[in-house]
């Protein structure tokens, strides 16, 4: 009997342990660190993780963070409560964003690809002031079609919203077919010219039902951003979130990258560059089969 209540004390701890495993983090408190540093001589106030997988530096009142370098813009901002000296979260930015890039990747199941190169037909997308008879879309879609080239030389099935010149509208994007990933490209444009970098968009979670996805999608968009550094020294804008109609609409992890600025005149010839192009689709392809079970 006492052997019996000994080996059902045991499953039972197991069972605890497993469910424990298994939960996601609530607070900051709650996550994987093996160190856990406040600085609060500097202003503002800053928070450093670590663990073997990354060191983050997060600070108070603010959605920026750094991954082992990496910026990554949060939904929310971080906070420090004056009176109890807590530092608070919103959930569905400890769980989808720091508890990510905290946690070994997850390798996703994937074998079908969709690929959406921005705008098209009479919608050409951002001005090209230093690329003349060059288009955003143009670039969107030469992009698009070298990295689908890549992704099918490792085994993905790649499907595109557009493969030619024609306009499809934005609700026939993120859902155009069954897919199990979703990259979306586009190439930037801002007022100032000095802005330019790389960047990758992720869908804002707001439904609690989709943090999983979206979870996927920013151990995506982070190893993306990643393999750009990889091929140009400029500086990565980082991960950040929006709600994108197609980012939305799509039922799987989901991805919008800008490649660059194209009102920036470094950037907009180097994103003109066809073998800038070509290293640029290897390397976001070889970051997308390193994160893939397939
Ligand atoms: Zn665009």
């Amino acid at each position: 009997m006492n052997r019996l209540c000994f080996t059902l004390t045991h499953l039972l701890w197991i069972a605890v342990l497993c469910c424990s495993c298994q939960r996601l983090p609530e607070r900051i408190t709650d996550l994987p660190y093996t160190s856990f540093t406040e600085n609060t001589g500097v202003k503002p106030a800053q928070l450093t993780l670590r663990n073997e997988r990354c060191t983050l530096i997060l600070a108070n009142n603010s959605a920026i963070i750094k991954c082992n370098g990496i910026p990554v813009v949060m939904p929310d901002k971080l906070s420090k409560d004056p009176n109890s000296g807590k530092w608070d979260l919103p959930l569905r930015s400890v769980q989808t964003v720091l508890f990510t890039l905290m946690s070994p990747p997850q390798k996703l199941k994937a074998k079908t690809i969709l690929i959406d190169p921005g705008h098209g037909g009479k919608d050409h997308g951002a001005p090209t002031p230093f690329s003349k008879g060059m288009s955003e879309k143009i670039l969107n879609l030469d992009l698009a079609l070298r990295l689908g080239e890549e992704l099918q030389k490792y085994g993905f099935t790649v499907h595109y919203t557009r493969s030619d010149d024609s306009l499809i509208k934005l609700n026939r994007r993120g859902n155009a077919v069954a897919a199990d990933i979703f990259i979306s490209v586009h190439h930037n444009s801002a007022a100032n010219p000095d802005a330019a970098g790389f960047e990758v968009f992720c869908l804002t979670p707001e439904n609690e039902k989709r943090f999983a996805q979206i979870r996927s999608g920013v151990q995506l968009a982070y190893a993306l951003q990643c393999a750009q550094k990889e091929v140009s020294d400029s500086p990565g804008r980082g991960v950040k979130f929006a709600n994108f109609q197609v980012l939305r609409d799509a039922k799987c992890p989901a991805v919008l990258i800008e490649a660059g600025f194209l009102s920036n005149r470094e950037e907009a010839l180097r994103c003109a560059d066809v073998s800038y192009r070509k290293r640029l689709a290897a390397a976001l392809a070889r970051a997308i089969r390193e994160n893939v079970l397939l």
